[in-house]
């Protein structure tokens, strides 16, 4: 028995994601530069694939551009704008609890010179728009934030934040790493007029190492590798057709069964907090408005690591903060001003399209028994 319930981290392909990366592989493996048939229908899936992102994110579809996943999205959004406009300001607004694809990023970019303004939220956990707002001025050339937390799920006011930037400073470019968030909460670049948003493959039951980036027309970025000129010179290199193949596939499954998923989101969260709130030792981390994929949680006096593999000896997958800080104490979780106890025993569960009641109430039943025997050895120590 396997329960994998560490869909933050990445997702399990999904069937017709597998298909269409096999025929891309075997049967459609032209490169699309090529100007044979073989090209030709290489290109084809560059477009289709396109074109879906492209009515999910709410945008024409030249505007989206495929990248090797978020993390090159955000490097490519960030470093890119910031070369092309460099009398446009010095000032980048961000916040304290980003990936690190952006926020290592910004400190590089500090170090080249440009000042970084990083909001933090509030003592709740939650971000008070106008301080983020209110952080901008003639200076600023970038805001650059994530529309999910990855740890919390705590849901960024993006929707207050954007307009209130654009009605005072119409020319600041503002990028938002939509990793977690895209396709999981209502959303169209467009209408809310961001210049650049990033997501990822991998955490949409597409393969891992694809991407996109949307830019908005108009908007000049330059690129940070340089090469054959694929992507409109943004990012060079052959394009990852199986692998975008994959991603179209996904993103039409998620298309065609939207609203089940996030309804089995949203049950999941719902039957996994009430499953806990029996569990008088188990605090809940998430924010009760949160992106309902995500439920971080800690049993204080218990380390994340010691329970995640209690749970991975039952077959249970879950992870100790967030999967990219390696078993590192969550700098985030401390942005987000959770005790250093609950932060040393924080656990994120995240759920996928297929995840089931079945599979939480066995979650719940070995965390239950995990938590007796454990607690017997902490309190004998
Ligand atoms: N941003 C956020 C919020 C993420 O959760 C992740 C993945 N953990 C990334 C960026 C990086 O995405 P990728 O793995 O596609 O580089």
């Amino acid at each position: 028995m396997e329960i994998y319930l560490d869909n933050c981290a990445t997702t399990k392909v999904c069937q017709p994601a597998a298909e269409a990366v096999l025929r891309a592989m075997t049967q459609d493996y032209g490169n699309p530069s090529s100007l044979h048939k073989k090209g030709l229908d290489a290109e084809h899936i560059l477009t289709s694939a396109r074109r879906t992102a492209a009515s999910l994110l709410g945008c024409d579809y030249s505007c989206v551009y495929f990248t090797g996943g978020a993390t090159d999205s955000n490097n490519i959004a960030i470093q890119g704008a910031l070369a092309a406009h460099p009398r446009d300001g010095k000032t980048i607004v961000t916040t304290t609890v980003e990936h690190p694809s952006v926020a290592d990023t910004v400190t590089a970019m500090e170090k080249r010179g440009y000042t970084v303004k990083r909001i933090a939220p509030g003592p709740n956990g939650q971000f008070d728009p106008h301080e983020i707002v209110d952080a901008v001025d003639e200076d600023t050339v970038l805001v650059t934030f994530m529309m999910v937390n990855n740890e919390l799920g705590t849901v960024l006011p993006y929707e207050k934040v954007v307009p209130a930037i654009r009605r005072r400073f119409p020319k600041v470019l503002i990028h938002m790493d939509g990793v977690q968030g895209f396709t999981k909460l209502p959303l169209s670049v467009s209408k809310l007029d961001l210049d650049l948003f990033s997501f990822s493959g991998h955490k949409l039951y597409a393969p891992k190492g694809i991407g996109g980036l949307y830019i908005k027309k108009g908007v000049r970025i330059l690129p940070v590798e340089y090469g054959g000129g694929q992507e409109k010179g943004l990012r060079s290199g052959t394009e990852a057709v199986p692998s975008i193949a994959g991603l179209d596939a996904a993103l039409n499954m998620i298309k065609e069964n939207r609203a089940q998923i996030l309804a089995n989101y949203q049950n999941c969260n719902r039957l996994l907090r009430s499953l806990l709130a029996d569990m008088p030792e188990v605090v809940i981390n998430s924010p009760e408005n949160g992106c309902p994929h995500i439920l971080n949680i800690s049993v204080p006096g218990i380390p994340s690591e010691i329970m995640l593999h209690a749970l991975e000896e039952k077959g249970i997958y879950v992870s100790s903060g967030s999967a990219c800080s390696k078993g590192a104490l969550s700098g985030v979780l401390a942005a987000f001003h959770l005790p250093q106890e609950r932060i040393r025993s924080a656990l994120r569960i995240s759920f996928s399209y297929e995840t089931d009641e079945s599979q939480l109430r066995t979650f719940a039943a070995a965390l239950r028994e995990v938590i007796d025997r454990l607690m017997k050895v902490v309190k004998a120590n």
